[in-house]
């Protein structure tokens, strides 16, 4: 089942589908799943799709995108045989949530499609290959063994889409990127779907597609204005019961990004002792029990999901009223990232950040790149950190917020 078909979506266009030049039936099975309208990015990027034209896009999770790529690319595989179609992600959950979109607008016109991800055993994927797939969703290490075991063939595709490129290299893909790359035919049309622009990715487009047309949806303020940020400072040694305070004091859903497994194990633990609805997911749990965690927030079985950074990278969960970093995040992108699960379209949503004194040099880089600072929030029962400094004359004792 598509279960990324949502009532709050992405802010739509005035166009229709058919006017950006897909066909009617298209229409028709877009309709079915509740998109009566493009979104920014599939306005742009669908009719370019469509002209045979490469196209590097900018925009985040959320926006869209995966129909930006998929729909042009779709309406082109309605004719002729094989694998013809590409789509490279960086996680499980993204390639799933990409091949379910495929599938519900493709199947009923008779495309077929496999996913291949790392994680669970390669027999299923082996038979769907052997039936032939139109289209392939894959992450690129599971692509890159079936293609070494000959099982899938790669030398009739014609476009080629990376999702969410910047997160592929972040996760060290780029080896099985360039190799991929390497065996594909020349001619062949190429998306290339990023949150941000780094030279490497630049120099991908550069090496591996031809004129591409650049598509930049980067909201200008870096996250949705709908977002209330909150920043937590406290001693390193109260962390656990901020978090445990602002589980209590939250009634929404709630996604919780820690760093480590370790982390997302405590604290599931203790919130359950607590008597809360929580499930988990980081690189531990099996891709069944991701799914599970990922369906049982959205059913509303429980209310708190705990990931790690990696496992939850562009996981598409529709309504998310508040995301908490437990500690903050390494770059800037990756709190703009975060955000970016939360006040989707119209809706509010909060983030908020239990931080310690040692993450002040990138609070201050988050706050630059949003333009605005953290307001410093507190948790009853939690003392704030504020730091310290004696001046040099008078030894007078300030306490100050950095
Ligand atoms: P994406 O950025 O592709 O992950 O899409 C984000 C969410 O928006 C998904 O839940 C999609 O189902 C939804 N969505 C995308 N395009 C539309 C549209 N044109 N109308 C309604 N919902 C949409």
């Amino acid at each position: 089942m598509f279960t990324g078909a949502v009532h709050q979506g992405p802010p739509q266009t005035d166009h229709s589908f058919t006017d950006l030049g897909l066909s009617e039936p298209i229409a028709r099975s877009l309709d079915k799943i509740g998109f009566e309208h493009p979104t920014l990015i599939q306005a742009e990027v669908i009719p370019r799709g469509l002209e045979g034209a490469d196209v590097v896009g900018l925009a985040e999770t959320g926006s869209g995108k995966t129909a930006a790529f998929a729909l042009p690319i779709i309406e082109k595989l309605l004719d002729g045989k094989g694998t013809r179609s590409l789509v490279l992600c960086p996680t499980r959950e993204i390639a799933l949530q990409t091949r379910s979109f495929v599938d519900a607008v493709g199947q009923e016109h008779g495309l077929r499609s496999a996913c291949l991800i790392g994680g669970v055993k390669m027999g299923p994927q082996i038979s769907d290959l052997r039936r032939k797939p139109d289209i392939v969703v894959a992450t690129p290490g599971r692509l890159w063994d079936h293609y070494e075991r000959k099982n899938v063939r790669l030398d009739q595709i014609a476009h080629l889409v990376m999702d969410e490129a910047d997160h592929m290299l972040d996760l060290g893909f780029l080896p099985q990127i360039q190799r991929i790359l390497g065996v594909l035919p020349v001619e062949r049309q190429t998306f290339m779907f990023s949150a941000t622009m780094p030279t490497t990715i630049e120099n991908l487009a550069r090496r591996f597609m031809s004129s591409p047309g650049l598509v930049d949806l980067r909201p200008k303020s870096l996250t949705a204005s709908g977002i209330e940020h909150r920043l937590y400072l406290v001693r390193p040694d109260d962390t656990k019961a901020c978090l445990l305070g602002l589980a209590n004091e939250e009634k929404g859903s709630m996604l919780v990004f820690l760093r480590r497994k370790v982390d997302a194990d405590w604290a599931c633990r203790q919130l359950e002792l607590k008597g809360h609805d929580v499930e988990r997911i980081h690189s531990g749990r099996t891709q069944q029990q991701r799914v599970a965690a990922l369906k049982g927030l959205r059913d509303g079985k429980h209310r708190i999901l705990l990931a790690t950074n990696v496992a939850a990278r562009g996981i598409d969960i529709p309504i998310i009223e508040h995301i908490v970093n437990f500690g903050m995040p390494d770059a800037v992108e990756d709190y703009v990232h975060r955000a970016g699960r939360t006040a989707r379209g119209a809706m509010k949503g909060t983030v908020s950040t239990i931080a310690t004194w040692q993450d002040k040099e990138i609070i201050r880089m988050v706050e630059k790149a949003i333009g605005q600072s953290l307001p410093r929030c507190t948790i009853e029962g939690v003392e704030p950190w504020t730091e310290r400094k004696q001046t040099i004359r008078g030894r007078k004792r300030l306490r100050r917020r950095f």
